[in-house]
């Protein structure tokens, strides 16, 4: 059956303008593909929601968006609410609820993207970053004892499990191998972590014995940095840990050109449950309502929902349009163009139906 259930979540600041476009773009490959088919339901979750009712979504919110077969995301946070209510109170519920425990974000330098790194363009930088995204420094576990007072002592508790180290492991492994170079690069931090990266080091060890065709090594996260910006070629596919992904990523999508065109995906492996779809960025406030904000990272990103659908033809269709019209140098002042998010989603409806692929 190629009708999908999607959820479509646009929330705060830029999120409505990026997912709306997105909503536009799946339209236009609908018609264009016979018998695909999307039925979106939109949600009106987020900070609005908040400030009319309290909390971000209602409380039977994971059981309404179950009966979707994806989730479509745009971004949370509003300047008068604190991050953490936002971020709790929607995004990591639908992540922990529905265990989507390995983020996948994808980072190329499309054709026409300016990258601030000297000489490098197209081709030199392909990677695939895989998330935990579970567990680790983000558990939630952690405390604060003598608020306010000289004494005051908080906590921030990292857990590592081996069920949820394992299960990433292989997950990453299964994308390296799937990816012609077959290169999985382990980000740890073992030298001064000491218990769960450790665990995270011997876990790599024992699943890589499960992938001998997959060539694999470990760096330290600091290093990583330096790698990233210096040899980036010298990298495809890598894992890390919850916080260290989320920092190395972000500067992923900046060496790609802008947190603009940086897509990511929070999956459910086994598919247990819907997987979440979004832009790495944030509401970005700054530039909300002004028909500025970039949305390639949000087509981007349902490339991945098309292709967990299983519709890798519309997918790859979608991608090739992004990529004519990025060529084009059609793009929003982020990435150094002077295109409004409606220009470039027109422009990339007309190479979806220009194309002939
Ligand atoms: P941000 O990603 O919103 O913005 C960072 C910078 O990048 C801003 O200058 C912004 O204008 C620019 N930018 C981001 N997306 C862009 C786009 N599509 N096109 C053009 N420019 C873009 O991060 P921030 O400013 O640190 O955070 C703003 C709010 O977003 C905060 O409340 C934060 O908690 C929240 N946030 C949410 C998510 C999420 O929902 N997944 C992720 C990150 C930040
Ligand atoms: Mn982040």
């Amino acid at each position: 059956d190629r009708t999908h259930k999607i959820a479509a979540i646009p929330a705060d600041g830029i999120g409505p303008e990026v997912i709306g476009a997105g909503l536009e773009v799946l339209h236009a490959l609908q018609q264009r593909s016979d018998g695909l088919r999307f039925e979106i339901t939109q949600f009106d979750w987020g900070s609005d929601y908040y400030r009319e009712h309290g909390k971000m979504m209602p409380e039977d919110g994971l059981a309404q968006l179950r009966k979707h077969d994806a989730i479509y995301f745009g971004a949370v946070g509003a300047p008068d609410i604190a991050d953490h209510i936002t971020l709790w109170g929607l995004r990591l519920p639908i992540c922990q609820g529905f265990d989507q425990y390995a983020n996948v974000r994808p980072t190329r330098i499309l054709p026409g993207i300016p990258t601030p790194l000297r000489d490098r363009g197209v081709g030199d930088l392909d990677w695939v970053i895989v998330r935990e995204n579970s567990e680790g420094e983000y558990s939630g576990h952690g405390g604060r004892a003598h608020r306010g007072l000289p004494e005051e002592v908080a906590t921030e508790v990292a857990i590592f499990t081996r069920v949820g180290v394992t299960r990433i492991m292989r997950f990453a492994f299964r994308i390296a191998q799937s990816r012609p170079r077959k290169l999985l690069t382990v980000v740890t931090k073992s030298n001064a972590q000491r218990f769960g990266l450790v665990l995270w080091d011997e876990i790599a060890a024992e699943v890589s014995t499960e992938f001998p065709d997959v060539k694999w090594d470990k760096v330290l996260v600091d290093a990583m940095t330096v790698r990233m910006t210096l040899h980036p070629e010298s990298l495809d596919t890598i894992v890390a840990t919850n916080l260290h992904a989320d920092i190395l990523s972000d500067l992923a999508g900046a060496l790609a050109g802008s947190l603009g065109v940086a897509p990511t995906a929070n999956i459910d492996p086994e598919r247990r449950f819907p997987s979440m779809f979004e832009p790495i960025h944030g509401s970005a406030f700054d530039i909300t309502g002004k028909g500025i904000a970039n949305p390639i990272a949000s087509f981007w990103t349902a490339c991945q929902m098309l292709d967990h659908l299983g519709e890798a033809e519309a997918s790859a269709r979608l991608m090739k349009a992004i990529e004519t019209v990025c060529s084009a140098g059609i793009s929003t002042p982020d990435v150094g163009g002077t295109a409004t998010t409606r220009e470039v989603t027109d422009a990339v409806i007309k190479a979806i139906f220009g194309s002939n692929a």
